[in-house]
């Protein structure tokens, strides 16, 4: 029989995870496949990991459980989780039932059909949401889908269910800097779309913030973009076009008007601005040296500290 892995990234959930283990159990039995929990412990700092073993020693065969060294971030607990699964489908869920799990009926019926590979949830509105988040959000999507070769969708969530065909190509992406919904598209493949409606959390906090949106929106652009190196270009001949005026002016009035020495002004205007167009530049281009850092080092995704 087919099986389907549930992937499960956990980062201080230990008041989220019975619940979701029960909403997976009761809407199992209406999905004709073996299943198997592969839960990711992103080195949280609550229970969550003597939750998962007890869950673990409940169900040897069914449940499985890696905990990481230490917190990796959803990115890398993600690809740890993706490692593990056996399943011909895997599934990626929360484990704050954000993703509800009846989709999964549906998700595994569209994917019978033999021409789809992969069936994401496509949240249908934004509400429980503040709306400043809801429009930062619409403005990243906005700008990445500008820039990016690679086309990001609005509103899907990781929450998807794969063959194990298209698992294994994002499996071969073994970058360290990793951006999943980028990932998920670049790989190619037929993926659909199921709309869903906003959950909240069924308990625990949003691992979120305005800064942690922003890093994780600038490295989609850095990761999926070379728009921002292109952009140092672009305002390199602008700055040099602007100083040969500038070049000009100056040369053309000491002739006519012989006023050499005024002008300081413009002068200092010129340089300042030159200047802080350089360290702009320098600056992109440091985050890419620093992503290419990152990378040469190839340093381990995740590091396990216990597997069961
Ligand atoms: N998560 C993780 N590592 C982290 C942060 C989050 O594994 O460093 C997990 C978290 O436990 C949850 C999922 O990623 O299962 C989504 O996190 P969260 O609910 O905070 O994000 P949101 O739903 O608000 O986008
Ligand atoms: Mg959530």
């Amino acid at each position: 029989m087919a099986k389907i892995s549930v992937v499960v990234p956990c980062y201080n959930e230990e008041e989220s995870l019975l619940f979701f283990f029960e909403a997976i159990e009761k809407i199992r039995p209406q999905i004709p496949t073996d299943f198997e929990y592969i839960f990711v412990n992103d080195g949280s700092r609550d229970k969550t990991l003597e939750v998962l073993r007890k869950l673990h020693d409940e169900n040897p065969d069914l449940v499985h459980y890696i905990s990481l060294s230490r917190n990796f971030g959803k990115e890398s607990a993600i690809y740890a989780g993706l490692i593990e699964a056996t399943g011909d489908y895997v599934t990626l869920m929360d484990a704050d039932l954000q993703d509800p799990p009846e989709t999964l009926i549906e998700m595994y019926r569209m994917l019978q059909n033999p021409e789809v590979d992969c069936v994401a949830a496509r949240r249908s509105d934004r509400s429980g949401e503040p709306w400043l988040r809801s429009a930062f959000s619409h403005l990243f999507y906005k700008i990445i889908n500008k820039i990016s070769e690679t086309p990001i969708i609005e509103n899907v969530r990781d929450f998807r269910l794969m063959k194990r065909q298209m698992v294994d190509a994002i499996l071969e992406l073994a970058e360290y800097n990793r951006f999943s919904k980028g990932l998920f598209t670049w790989v190619g493949f037929n993926t659909e779309y199921v709309a869903y409606e906003n959950h909240e959390r069924v308990a625990g906090e949003t691992h979120w913030n305005f800064f942690s949106l922003l890093k994780y929106s600038l490295d989609a652009f850095i990761n999926f973009s070379e728009l921002p190196l292109n952009l140092a270009i672009y305002m390199g001949l602008f700055v040099v076009f602007v100083d040969i005026m500038a070049v000009l002016f100056v040369i053309i009035r000491a002739f006519f008007w012989h006023d050499p020495v005024s002008g300081w002004a413009s002068t200092i205007t010129i340089i300042l601005f030159a200047f802080g167009t350089i360290l702009l530049m320098l600056g992109i281009i440091g985050k890419y040296i620093a992503k290419i850092f990152s990378e040469v080092k190839n340093r381990p995704i995740y590091i396990v500290k216990e597997k069961k």
